[in-house]
């Protein structure tokens, strides 16, 4: 996030003083590591919980177009690194791997079908193929067939279009170039300890340098970003803004079964996500996914939920109790009492043994075996608690830009759908702080330069769909399938 923010800055105010502070000794350590998230292009294709079901059964799709217009904001951003020699070769970062939906049993079926027929009138979704037949399905995924009942009725959708991210990666070299300016420069082993108003209205940054006993230094800004992923909350609450007061935050960590023996590895190329339990939280999504990590592949299935009270992987224990307060309180309690089944859940996950595991996956990979899966410790996830006038307060799973009224600081919360959406995010974060200058001419020009949709929405603009897609593949080396225009009864015309 922190990283995608400085290129926008740099890129729209070239003269600006740009300082990063970082608290481990390399960036994309946390949560944008290649390790400790998923890697999923976040674009709505597969993810069942971006599409809900209303009371008179038909779906909503609008959370998945919006998920959707995001990413298309994310690959025209990282398009134009491209292009501008910022971000190197695009394989080292993205990569088409087809993104798919795949259930069983009677009501889930249904409701991939109709979901799959909602879809079909957005422009964005348009070109998903939907499928009920073990043999097509087979075709698209035979690892996840093989062994699999022949009477078990199953249904899928494939979308040719999507991605696996190296987030780490792009973070990585976002960060090498940005501190090849003079003016820009990332302190590494530097923690950011405390953030004060002056009577100027500018900010006094307190940062401990880790590698020299934690001696304090302090540093005064016009403007701060507070990046810092898990870490944020705590540093917001330090801030004193009016804007911070009531926000919690609830960790949940995540764990991945890995496997990257190439007779496994080898046969599967999709990420497949399927539908998550009754009563778990978003996040509890099952999803098999191929992962393209420096040039290798592998195979990630999970997450299995773990809980600590740490907003880092590499965080301390005390971080969620230091940043309950009697602002929060309140929140935080009403938040429990709505997410009992959460708790349920998180008990039930901590309680698995590997074998359990394994039981899982082979619900995703019948034939799986247990010598060749391994588990891995992911990153943290920050879930927003917030005070809420009706509930009291409520946990909430997406992502907020909490900022100052004048415009001089803000931070992110939250983590979902995340690090895809780092483009966008960070453009709402400029269009939030910097409310007068984002409307000058320079900025808005510059930034069309580097979103050239900006401004615009993708869906059902089939030209511009096609055209923003067709130069973002060019760019990022991906697969450029272009929409057609909404066949008269698509549900029926894709079903095989
Ligand atoms: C299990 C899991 C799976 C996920 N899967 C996906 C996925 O498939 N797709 C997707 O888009 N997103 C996914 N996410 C979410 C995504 O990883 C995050 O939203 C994203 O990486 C957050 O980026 P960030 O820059 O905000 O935080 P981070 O990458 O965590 O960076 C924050 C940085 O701030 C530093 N920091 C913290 N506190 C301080 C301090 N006081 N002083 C100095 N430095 C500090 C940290 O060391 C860290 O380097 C997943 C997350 C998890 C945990």
């Amino acid at each position: 996030m922190s990283a995608s923010l400085g290129t926008y800055i740099h890129e729209l105010e070239p003269s600006w003083t740009i300082d990063i502070y970082e608290r481990l000794d390399k960036v994309a350590a946390e949560s944008s590591n290649a390790w400790n998230n998923a890697g999923t292009g976040h674009s709505a294709f597969c993810e069942l919980n971006y599409t809900t079901e209303k009371a008179d059964g038909s779906i909503d799709i609008s959370k998945a177009v919006a998920v959707n217009e995001s990413f298309e904001i994310s690959r025209q951003f990282w398009a134009h690194q491209i292009q501008q020699d910022v971000l190197k070769d695009p394989k080292s970062f993205i990569n088409d791997v087809p993104h798919i939906s795949f259930v069983w049993g009677d009501d889930n079926i249904a409701f991939l079908k109709k979901r799959h027929a909602a879809l079909q009138h957005s422009t964005l979704f348009r070109g998903m193929e939907y499928s009920e037949d073990q043999a097509t399905i087979k075709q698209w995924v035979p690892l996840v067939m093989e062994g699999r009942p022949a009477n078990q009725k199953v249904a899928a959708t494939r979308m040719p279009i999507g991605t696996d991210v190296n987030f780490g990666e792009i973070t990585r070299q976002l960060m090498d170039s940005l501190t090849h300016h003079d003016n820009v420069k990332l302190n590494l082993q530097h923690e950011v300890r405390d953030i004060r108003r002056n009577d100027d209205q500018t900010w006094t940054v307190t940062v401990a340098d880790l590698a020299n006993n934690g001696a304090e230094s302090a540093i005064k800004a016009k403007f701060v970003f507070i990046g810092a992923g898990g870490g944020a909350l705590p540093l917001l609450q330090k801030t004193g803004i009016p804007e911070a007061e009531g926000y919690a935050g609830f960790p949940v960590g995540g764990q991945f079964l890995y496997t990257s023996n190439p007779e496994v590895v080898n046969r599967h190329l999709a990420k497949v996500y399927g539908k998550a339990s009754v009563g778990s939280p978003p996040m509890s999504v099952p999803h098999l996914d191929t992962r393209i990590i420096e040039g290798k592949r592998a195979l990630l299935f999970g997450p299995f939920a773990t809980f600590s009270t740490k907003f880092l992987k590499n965080g301390s224990l005390m971080d969620m109790p230091g940043s309950i307060s009697t602002d929060n309180i309140m929140p935080i309690a009403h938040a429990g009492l709505d997410n009992l089944s959460l708790s349920t859940y998180l008990i039930s996950q901590l309680m698995l043994s590997q074998e359990e595991r394994i039981e899982v996956l082979r619900e995703y990979l019948p034939e799986a075996k247990s010598a060749d899966w391994k588990l891995l410790d992911a990153g943290q996830r920050v879930q927003i608690i917030k005070k809420d006038a009706e509930h009291g307060g409520v946990l909430q799973f997406g992502t907020e830009v909490v900022a100052s009224a004048d415009g001089s600081i803000a931070a992110l919360l939250g983590a979902s759908p995340g690090a895809s959406t780092a483009a966008p995010i960070m453009l709402t974060v400029l269009e939030k702080t910097f409310k007068d200058r984002i409307k000058t001419p320079d900025w808005q020009a510059k930034l069309k330069e580097i979103v050239p949709s900006y401004g615009q929405k993708l869906n059902n603009n089939i030209e511009l769909t096609n055209s923003i897609r067709q130069m973002t593949s060019q760019y990022l080396q991906l697969n450029f399938v272009p929409v057609q225009p909404e066949q008269e009864n698509p549900s029926t015309a894709a079903v095989n």
